[in-house]
C-alpha cells in the first residue's frame, strides 16, 4: 500500500513537505497524516471491487479524526462504527448514515436508538441477548432494525493474541454452528429485518488463507440459511488486512480480492468490507524530539518527548514500529532504546535501534496513522498531541494540541469544608 513518507538523501517528506519543518512549526509530539495516502489506500479497495456490488465501510476506530472521515466520505466510503461517539463523528464529517454498519459486543439501548433514528445500514449483532434488546428498542421507536449476525467462524488468524478475534475462545460473535438457530429466532421478531452476515477474524493479517477459510465457512452458512428460507442481501467479511511495519509482505487489496471474488461467483449478495489499519496506518507518522541521550554503561537511551500515552502499540502489543531521524545527521551511530517520559518501564517506542542522533533531533515514528492518536490518553497528565493533515502544499491542523486548560476541563474541587 501507499506509504506517505518519502526519503531524499535521508531527509523525510510527506507530499513534498519536509517533516523537519512540520516539527519546527507545530512542535512535538505530533501526528501527521497524508490526505493523498489515505485516499489512495481507499481507492485501492474500490478499484479491486470495480466489478462487484460492494460497500467499503472504513473502520472508524483505526483513526477517527473527522477530517480523516471527511476525506473518506467524499470518496463514497461507508463506515464501521463501534459506539455512538463514532456515529456522531461520521455524521459531523458528512458521512452517509445509510452506509454505516454498527459493530461491537456491548451496544446500549441509547446507542441503538440513535442509530435507528438516523437510519444506519445495519447492526452487526453479536449475541442473542443483544438481538432481544435491539428488537424491543426498535419496537419502542416504531422502527425496524436491519440486522446482520456477527458469526465466529473459528478460524485462526495467526496474528497477535490481543488482535485475534475469530477463535471460539474470543468474546466476539456468535458460534457459527449456533447461528442458524439465532437467525430463525431473529426471523420471528417483529422489529428485526435480517439483511446479512458478518465476521471479523482479527487484525494485521499478512496471509490471505485465513480470510478465504472464514469466507468459505460463511458461505456454507448462507446456503444453510437459504434452505431455511432466510435470504441475505450482503456478506461482510470484516477488516483486518495487515500493513508493512517492518519486513511484512501483506497482500494488496487487489491480491486479497483476487482470492475472495472467485468464491462469490454467481452470488448476488453485496460484498461488505471493514478495513481500518490498511487505509490509515501507513498514511501517517508521529513526530517526536530527542530530549536527552543517556547511557547506563550497558544500554543507550534516547529519551524523547513522545510516550506510551501518545502511542501505546509498542507497550501494549510489543509492536515493532520503524523510527528514523527526520533529517540525516552526521552523529555517531549507536544502538538506542527510544523511551518516553512516562513513569513506566513499559514506556518505550522502540528498542535496540541503530540511530545516528543528538539531543534536539526530531524523529519520525512510521506507520502511526492507525491505532495511534485514537488510543492516546492523558496518563501522567500529558496533554494530547495535535493532528495535522498534509494535502498537497497545505498543512491543516485537524486537531489542536491540548492545552493545560483542556487537560483540567470538567474537573471540580470538593466544596471547602466549613467548621
Ligand atoms: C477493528 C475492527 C475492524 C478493522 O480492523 P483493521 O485491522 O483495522 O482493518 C473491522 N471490523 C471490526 C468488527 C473491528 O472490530
Amino acid at each position: 500500500m501507499y506509504n506517505a513518507v518519502t526519503s531524499q538523501n535521508g531527509n523525510l517528506f510527506i507530499e513534498g513537505t519536509a517533516l523537519e519543518s512540520i516539527a519546527t512549526q507545530f512542535g512535538t509530539p505530533s501526528y501527521v497524516y497524508s490526505k493523498a495516502a489515505i485516499s489512495s489506500n481507499f481507492l485501492a479497495y474500490q478499484t479491486a471491487l470495480a466489478d462487484k456490488e460492494h460497500l467499503i465501510c472504513y473502520a472508524v476506530k483505526a483513526n477517527s479524526n473527522i477530517a480523516v472521515l471527511q476525506t473518506l466520505a467524499e470518496l463514497g466510503a461507508g463506515f464501521d462504527i463501534v459506539s455512538s461517539g463514532e456515529l456522531e463523528r461520521v455524521l459531523r464529517a458528512g458521512g452517509d448514515p445509510s452506509k454505516v454498519v454498527f459493530s461491537g459486543v456491548a451496544k446500549t439501548a441509547v446507542e441503538m436508538r440513535r442509530a435507528l433514528e438516523v437510519g444506519i445500514h445495519c447492526f452487526n449483532v453479536e449475541s442473542e441477548a443483544e438481538l432481544e434488546l435491539l428488537n424491543s428498542t426498535a419496537a419502542a421507536c416504531d422502527l425496524t432494525a436491519a440486522v446482520s449476525l456477527r458469526v465466529n467462524p473459528d478460524v485462526d488468524a495467526q496474528t497477535h493474541p490481543y488482535i485475534s478475534t475469530g477463535l471460539k475462545e474470543n468474546k466476539f460473535g456468535i458460534d457459527i454452528n449456533l447461528a442458524p438457530q439465532v437467525y430463525q429466532r431473529a426471523a420471528q421478531m417483529s422489529h428485526i429485518n435480517i439483511v446479512g452476515v458478518d465476521c471479523h477474524i482479527g487484525s494485521q493479517l499478512v496471509d490471505i488463507a485465513p480470510f478465504v477459510a472464514a469466507l468459505e465457512r460463511l458461505l456454507m452458512l448462507v446456503d444453510e440459511l437459504a434452505e431455511l428460507n432466510i435470504s441475505l442481501q450482503h456478506i461482510d467479511i470484516g477488516g483486518g488486512l495487515g500493513v508493512r511495519y517492518e519486513t511484512e509482505e501483506p497482500p494488496t487489496p487487489n491480491d486479497y480480492m483476487s482470492a475472495i471474488l472467485p468464491l462469490l461467483n454467481g452470488r448476488s449478495e453485496t460484498l461488505v468490507l471493514e478495513p481500518g489499519r490498511s487505509i490509515t496506518a501507513n498514511a501517517g507518522v508521529m513526530l517526536t524530539q530527542v530530549q536527552y541521550l543517556k547511557s547506563n554503561g550497558e544500554k543507550n537511551f534516547a529519551i524523547v518527548d513522545g510516550a506510551m500515552n501518545d502511542m501505546i502499540r509498542p507497550a501494549l502489543y510489543q509492536a515493532w514500529m520503524d523510527i528514523q531521524p527526520v533529517t540525516a545527521r552526521s552523529a555517531e551511530t549507536h544502538s538506542y532504546d527510544v523511551v518516553g517520559p512516562v513513569c513506566e518501564t513499559g514506556d518505550f517506542l522502540a528498542k535496540d535501534r541503530s540511530l545516528a542522533i543528538s539531543a534536539g533531533d526530531y524523529l519520525c515514528l512510521f506507520s502511526a496513522g492507525a491505532y495511534g492518536f485514537v488510543m492516546s490518553s492523558n496518563y501522567n497528565s500529558r496533554p494530547r498531541a495535535p493532528e495535522l493533515m498534509i494535502d498537497g502544499d497545505q498543512v491543516h491542523v485537524i486537531r489542536q494540541r491540548e492545552s493545560l486548560e483542556d487537560l483540567l476541563n470538567g474537573e471540580q474541587l470538593l466544596p471547602v469544608a466549613r467548621g
